[in-house]
């Protein structure tokens, strides 16, 4: 990853970020700002009530979603944004264009998925 490149997917990151947390916030009426103000140093307890706070409200699709913007965010501070998780390629900037949360390459993810679909499937069908 060029670096000069990472402050713009930072960007990119924190706006999902306020968003998915932003629409909690006004569930919760909460301004967006207290929030987010909210969330860096926390206690241990603190943390935790704050998830299951965003746990209840978030779907599990943005749930997961805000994690891995979360995952991002912390790859990014520790230099390794854009690294496969899997293979340690770097992710096409394409991919991260798109999905800028992404923890994978397509290759790799392809693999995860048709793993997940096999789990899946074994799990689902007693009869196999
Ligand atoms: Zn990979």
């Amino acid at each position: 990853m060029d670096l000069n490149k990472v402050p713009k997917y930072r960007s990119r990151l924190e706006e999902i970020r306020s968003t998915l947390i932003g629409d909690v916030a006004k569930n919760l009426k909460t301004s967006q700002e207290e929030f987010s103000e909210f969330v860096p140093d926390m206690t241990d307890d603190a943390t935790r009530t704050y998830n299951r706070q965003l746990m209840l409200n978030l779907g599990q699709q943005d749930w997961e979603k805000l994690k891995l913007v979360e995952e991002a965010l912390e790859s990014i501070k520790n230099g390794e944004y854009g690294i496969c998780q899997k293979c340690g390629e770097n992710i096409p900037e394409a991919r991260l264009n798109i999905v800028p949360f992404a923890k994978y390459c397509v290759d790799c993810l392809n693999e995860i998925e048709k793993e997940q679909e096999l789990d899946n499937n074994s799990g689902s069908n007693p009869l196999n």
